[in-house]
C-alpha cells in the first residue's frame, strides 16, 4: 500500500538524519544504540548490587533505575518521593514508532504539543530529535507552506453563546466516501465549540437543514458568517428563513483579521484529525470518522 510505502522512507529518512545527530553526540549523551543501553542496565545492576560505591557508581544510580516490564528489563529515570509515573529511557531504534504514534495521536501536533506529550513518558526523547522527526513529516511540511504568515489575530469578543457562530466547507470532493463530498464545520465564536457534519453537496438547501438540526438543540446564533463566501452565507440564510419563518439572523462580514484565527485553525484540525483517524482505523470513511473527531 501507498501509505506504508511511504511510512517506511520516512522511517529510512529519519533514521539517517538520527545517524547524523547520534554519531556527533557520541557517548554519554541522551541517545543509546542497543548496546549501549545493555551496557548501561549492567552497569545499574552492579552499581546497585555494590556495598561501597564509588563516584561514578554514584552518578549512575542518580540518574538511571530499572523496572521491569513483561519480564524485560527497562531503564528508567529514578522516581523521586512525589512522582508517580515511570520516565523511561528508549533506544535509537526505538524513537521513531514513538514520535509518530505521539506524533498522530496529537492530530500531527506541532513542536510544543509532541515536546509535552513525549515528556509525560520518555525520558530522552529531545527537542532535536522531535524537530528532525517534523522537519520530515510531509504532511506537516505542507500544512507550514500553506500557512498564512504575519497575519495578527485580535480576538472578537462575543459575549452570549450563539450570538456569532461561522460555517464553512471543507472540500472533500478528491476524496469522496460515498455520497459524502463536503464537511460542515460549524463553530460558536465564543465557546469555539465545534460541531462537524458530513455533506453530499453544497447546496444552501442542505447546508441550512443541517444547520436547523444544531439550532433546534443549541438555539440559532443572530449572526452567522462564512469564509465560503457572502453569497454562500446569504443563500444558508434565506434557506433557513424559509424553513423556520421565526429566525431572525444576519449575515455577519467575515473580517478576516479577527474572525480567522480559531475558524481556520478549526478548519485545519479537523481535516488533521480525521487524516490521522483514517490512517489509524485503515479506513476510508471519513463521515465515520468525523463522529469521533467531533
Ligand atoms: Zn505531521
Amino acid at each position: 500500500m501507498a501509505t506504508e510505502q511511504s511510512a517506511r522512507s520516512f522511517r529510512e529518512r529519519f533514521d539517517t538524519k538520527c545517524q547524523e545527530l547520534f554519531s556527533a553526540k557520541g557517548l554519554n549523551s541522551f541517545y543509546f544504540s542497543n548496546e549501549q543501553y545493555l551496557e548501561i542496565i549492567n552497569s545499574v545492576k552492579s552499581a546497585k548490587e555494590a556495598k561501597s560505591k564509588t563516584t561514578l557508581q554514584y552518578r549512575r544510580l542518580k540518574r538511571f533505575d530499572l523496572c521491569s516490564v513483561s519480564g524485560v528489563e527497562k531503564l528508567i529515570a529514578p522516581l523521586s518521593s512525589s512522582e508517580t509515573t515511570i520516565k523511561y529511557y528508549v533506544t535509537n531504534d526505538e524513537m521513531f514508532d514513538i514520535l509518530h504514534e505521539t506524533h498522530l495521536a496529537v492530530g500531527h501536533g506541532g513542536k510544543h504539543r509532541m515536546e509535552k506529550e513525549c515528556k509525560k513518558k520518555y525520558k530522552n526523547i529531545t527537542q532535536e530529535v522531535i524537530k528532525l522527526y517534523l522537519r520530515l513529516c510531509e504532511p506537516c511540511q505542507k500544512k507550514l507552506k500553506s500557512a498564512k504568515k504575519g497575519i495578527v489575530v485580535k480576538p472578537l469578543v462575543s459575549t452570549e453563546m450563539n450570538s456569532r457562530c461561522q460555517v464553512d466547507l471543507i472540500d472533500m470532493q478528491s476524496n469522496p466516501d460515498g455520497d459524502f463530498k463536503f464537511i460542515m464545520v460549524y463553530q460558536d465564536h465564543l465557546t469555539k465549540f465545534v460541531q462537524l457534519r458530513a455533506l453530499t453537496s453544497k447546496r444552501a438547501v442542505e447546508v441550512a437543514y443541517k444547520l436547523l438540526d444544531i439550532f433546534c438543540i443549541f438555539g440559532a446564533p443572530s449572526i452567522l458568517q462564512s469564509d465560503n463566501g457572502r453569497e454562500f452565507a446569504n443563500h444558508v440564510i434565506e434557506e433557513l428563513c424559509s424553513m423556520w419563518s421565526g429566525l431572525k439572523i444576519v449575515h455577519g462580514k467575515p473580517r478576516h483579521s479577527q474572525s480567522q484565527g480559531s475558524v481556520e485553525r478549526a478548519n485545519q484540525d479537523v481535516q488533521n484529525m480525521l487524516m490521522t483517524w483514517m490512517n489509524d482505523e485503515n479506513c476510508k470513511r471519513w463521515s465515520e470518522g468525523l463522529k469521533f473527531v467531533q
